[in-house]
């Protein structure tokens, strides 16, 4: 978009020196493929005409970075947001009716722009992102603008008149084109950067990509729009700060539910689903369950004491991914603060959710991180505590929560990585003060 949901998401610390390897060699990759492309288009001829147009575009883009400053500055301070960057609007309408040198001088214009309103105090977007976002967007608007100059398009856009099929397969073509450069080249440098878990993360979630297609919807139309008359791309410009406030509302609402540091649900917003869940599974007729995990890293403190707290936050990421990966997509897993987290699996039964807490546990083992020092952290367990509706009777959350916190209670006394499942041994008195007491191995 200009997704640049994407180097942004997960990584404060983004120094072009710091990047690994493979990484720089992209980024610097892709910077010199956007000066090759800036420079082949000096080639082309600027038609007087083109000018105003190229005017209106810069302008009506200005106005929308003017007016949704305040929105980019609530993403700045929380720059754990997905980044969602809606300047595509005008950068694929100038690649649809402008000569491609303008087309690329817009880009470049625009992104100057956003560094000078909103980026520039920004730490954590140094000089060579803005580069690079630029660059990718460079590439993305050349791919868009070829389309539009091989199928015709631009020409009739510049006439004025374009209709039928074929603009109209140029139109869809030039946006999908835009699309599929910008997605792959975001992609990629997630791929070498963050390291998500798959493909599928790095590309972005159904509704990144709709938002996407949904800017690009909105480009076509100012393409049309200044093809008539470049006037007409004013209104837009409401458009484009109403969905751009739209979007940050969705984000605040996404990180409000969001546990920062591991991207899982956070303890309001698990014990939130929690409550759904389970007021529904008793809705359901007899033979509904419902399953509910407590989970606790084991002596955990030994890790941050040893190796760091960053190490120990990178912890707890990987084995939030874990405990993510080893689990059906609607399943709630939530980080309840400090090492403890608790995951609920609607329609599990007792047996099935103590293999699924040994998947867990065993999963944990191959977690490692590895630290500064060249010190590596591994041999990792976790202590789980299963309480399952309705074979422990308890109908509240807070009931089944106990009741799995007494189960864990007893497979730290046990010795730890282990699973323990609540009413398999004498009941255990849950005592939230005695939580860091639990007893040595
Ligand atoms: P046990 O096996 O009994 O669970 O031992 P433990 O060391 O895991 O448990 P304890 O409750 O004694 O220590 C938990 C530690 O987790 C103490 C605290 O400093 C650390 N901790 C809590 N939240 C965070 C966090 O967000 N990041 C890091 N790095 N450490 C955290
Ligand atoms: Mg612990
Ligand atoms: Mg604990």
């Amino acid at each position: 978009m200009g997704t640049v949901r994407s180097a942004s998401s997960g990584d404060r610390r983004w120094s072009l020196w710091s990047l690994p390897r493979q990484a720089l060699v992209y980024v610097l990759s892709v910077d010199l493929l956007a000066l090759i492309a800036i420079a082949a288009t000096t080639a082309w001829p600027v038609p007087a005409g083109a000018w105003p147009v190229f005017g209106v575009l810069a302008g009506c883009a200005a106005l929308h970075l003017h007016c949704s400053r305040w929105i980019e500055r609530i993403r700045r301070d929380h720059s754990h947001l997905p980044h969602v960057d809606l300047c595509s609007i005008w950068m694929l309408a100038g690649a649809l009716v402008l000569p491609p040198s303008l087309a690329v001088a817009l880009v470049v214009l625009v992104y100057a722009h956003r560094w000078w309103v909103v980026g520039r105090w920004d730490a954590s977007r140094p000089p060579h992102r803005n580069v690079f976002t630029t660059s990718m967007m460079v590439l993305a608007t050349s791919a868009a603008g070829a389309v539009a100059g091989v199928t015709g398009l631009r020409e009739h856009l510049a006439s004025g008149r374009p209709s039928g099929w074929l603009d109209f397969v140029g139109l869809v073509g030039a946006g999908a084109a835009q699309w599929l450069v910008n997605t792959a080249l975001v992609a990629i440098v997630i791929l070498l950067t963050v390291r998500p878990r798959s493909v599928r993360d790095a590309v972005g979630s159904a509704s990144d990509n709709l938002l996407e297609a949904g800017q690009l919807a909105m480009g076509v139309f100012v393409a049309l729009a200044v093809a008539w008359w470049p006037g007409f791309a004013l209104p837009m410009v409401v458009a484009a700060v109403a969905l751009h406030r739209t979007v940050l509302i969705h984000q605040l609402e996404l990180a409000a539910r969001t546990d920062a540091k591991t991207g899982l649900l956070n303890a309001e917003a698990w014990h939130l689903q929690a409550s759904l869940e389970l007021d529904r599974t008793r809705r359901q007729p007899p033979g509904a369950t419902v399953g509910l995990f407590m989970i606790d890293v084991d002596h955990f403190k030994d890790i941050n004491d040893t190796h760091g707290h960053q190490i120990g936050d990178a912890v707890l990421r990987r084995i939030a991914v874990a405990l993510s990966g080893a689990v059906r997509r609607g399943d709630a897993v939530g980080r309840f603060g400090g090492e403890e987290f608790a995951v609920l699996l609607p329609g599990v039964e007792p047996g099935e959710a103590e293999a699924i807490a040994e998947r867990i546990r065993r999963q944990v083992h191959q977690v490692v991180a590895d630290d500064a020092e060249g010190g590596r952290v591994d041999g990792l367990t976790v202590s789980i505590g299963i309480a399952v509706w309705p074979s422990v009777a308890e109908d509240t959350v807070e009931g089944l929560l106990a009741a799995a916190d007494a189960a864990l209670y007893e497979a730290k006394r046990q010795g730890r990585d282990q699973v323990q499942v609540a009413g398999r041994h004498r009941r255990v008195r849950w005592m939230p003060a005695a939580r860091s007491e639990h007893p040595g191995a």
